[in-house]
């Protein structure tokens, strides 16, 4: 069975202790190669070798290092369709999804701040003409860069290629569900002549590795993006030892679309963001308010909708949702469609396990579920499921929708629907969310600060902002 191995220090190699963790397919239901289960001993081999890395490739010129960055996106490109393949394999995503998302989107992250570094320049501030401040920007240091399973090398890479670009050298850690492409990127960094020690990829399962990575002295800024009770953990590890902080949590995405929105437009690219990836992107919106007017006709069209999306074989063209990531997320993500019912939630589709004949027969699939009759303060519509489930609710005033909007702990993502640009404008100042999409979904541009408020985290990625978090400030006054 294949094994997939670290990267520390320039080259693939096996955990110290030789221990692996098996590594399913979920749509089969099967193992099908094995993670590294690494220890302190790894990391401790990985950290010590990007400290010895940093001073060289922080003081690179910036073309030299940017050149290196470059040739890695491009290596990607040339291997899109093997690494979509693997996954859609390791994930249960659609095949068709990894190809046109996932992968693009990891060498456009890696382009877009390996080019983003060719053009920062920092402040100057005159005070009067008696002196001058200039602030510098320094690379940090040694960073850990731990990221989950939903979207592997995407955001594995929207970490790592800021980190880098800065000038940074890294300590990361995939998430052990979804390791594979991770270590096909190592590879290609090797092709690609990345210097050794400059990213160490050590695998192996959050409490054991990536608890060693976040703890590891040497290591002095953390980016990570995960679930908001692992980023509890992680700040309050961190925050004694006095290190910076960028925690991408969980969401619980209000998706409010009122009486006067593109109505087809609305029921469409809801299909999309209740759905996509198997409803498993932090950003999809899971509560959906419809105003009361066309909550009928709404949710007669998104149901009629949804019940024509295809479950199946992520590798078959025409599959829309895949297998969930686990047999354990799939138990997770049912019980909260059993807690729905007793809740009062009448599930108007889907609702159960879906069972696929052949190849698939054990796979962890689930038909995209839509629930109505929920009131705001349930379970159902207060906790992350992160799955293909979605509540519906009738909304009467524009007041009683922000309120019901901004009625849990999280405030990641949010979507609005009205033709009406001073509603648009009136109500995303309202919501308390950090990404507001008005009449579209997940459009992204990568200069844009990308992150949440409340309990969905702390601090912004993207753009500068995710390029400043990789260096420390300094100003120096020269009293002229
Ligand atoms: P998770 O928190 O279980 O794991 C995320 C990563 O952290 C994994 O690599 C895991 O191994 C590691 N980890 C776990 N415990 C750790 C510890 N004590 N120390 C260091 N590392 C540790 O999350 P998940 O289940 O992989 O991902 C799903 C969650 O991620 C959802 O809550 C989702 O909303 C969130 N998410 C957020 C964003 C965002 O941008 N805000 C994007 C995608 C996913």
């Amino acid at each position: 069975m294949e094994k997939i191995l670290n990267y520390i220090n320039g080259v693939l190699c096996e955990p110290r202790s030789y221990q692996y963790l098996n590594n399913v397919n979920p749509a089969r239901g099967e193992v099908y190669s094995l993670v590294p289960d690494s220890d302190l001993g790894d990391v401790k081999q990985a950290a010590g070798s990007a400290k010895k890395a940093f001073p060289a490739w922080s003081g690179m010129p910036v073309e030299q290092r940017l050149a290196i960055l470059l040739r890695i996106a491009d290596l990607i490109d040339r291997d899109l369709d093997k690494l979509a393949l693997a996954e859609s394999v390791d994930n249960g995503k659609p095949v068709q999804l990894a190809r046109t998302l996932d992968i693009p989107r990891a060498s456009a992250n890696i382009r877009f701040f390996a080019t983003a570094a060719m053009h920062t320049s920092t402040e100057a501030h005159l005070t009067g003409e008696e002196a001058v401040n200039y602030t510098a920007r320094t690379p940090i240091g040694v960073v850990a860069c731990i990221s989950p399973w939903n979207l592997p090398l995407y955001l594995f890479t929207w970490k790592i290629a800021p980190a880098l670009a800065a000038g940074c050298t890294v300590v990361a850690k995939p998430s052990e569900l979804t390791p594979m492409t991770a270590y096909l990127l190592a590879q290609l960094c090797i092709e690609a002549g990345l210097p050794e020690g400059v990213l160490n990829i050590v695998h192996g399962l959050g409490a054991k590795a990536g608890q060693a990575i976040i703890e590891h002295a040497d290591i002095v800024a953390i980016s990570f993006t995960g679930g908001t009770a692992t980023g509890k953990k992680i700040a309050a590890t961190a925050a004694p030892q006095f290190k910076k902080l960028s925690l991408e949590l969980g969401g619980k995405n209000p998706n409010i679309i009122f009486a006067d929105a593109d109505f087809e437009q609305a029921v469409s690219t809801s299909i999309r963001s209740s759905f996509s990836n198997q409803g498993e992107i932090c950003l999809c919106g899971s509560r959906i308010f419809v105003e009361r007017s066309i909550y009928d006709r709404f949710l007669e069209a998104f149901v009629e909708q949804t019940n024509r999306l295809v479950v199946g074989n992520p590798l078959k063209d025409g599959t829309h949702l895949g297998a969930l990531v686990s047999e354990a997320h799939l138990q997770k993500v049912l019980s909260y469609i059993e807690l729905a019912k007793k809740e009062g939630g009448m599930i108007v589709t889907g609702g159960t396990r879906i069972q696929l004949e052949g190849e698939c027969a054990s796979g962890y699939f689930l038909g995209p579920t839509v629930i109505t009759g929920l009131p705001q303060q349930c379970r159902t519509n207060q906790e992350e499921i992160f799955g293909p489930v979605v509540t519906v609710m009738p909304f009467d005033t524009e007041e009683e929708a922000i309120k019901a909007a901004n009625a849990t702990d999280y405030g990641l993502s949010a979507t609005i629907w009205t033709e009406n640009l001073k509603k648009a404008h009136r109500v995303s100042a309202q919501v308390k969310s950090g990404i507001i999409w008005v009449n579209c979904w997940l459009y992204r541009d990568l200069r844009t600060p990308f992150g949440g408020m409340k309990q969905s985290g702390v601090g912004r990625e993207g753009g500068w902002e995710a390029l400043k978090f990789f260096t420390d400030t300094k100003n120096i006054c020269i009293r002229l």
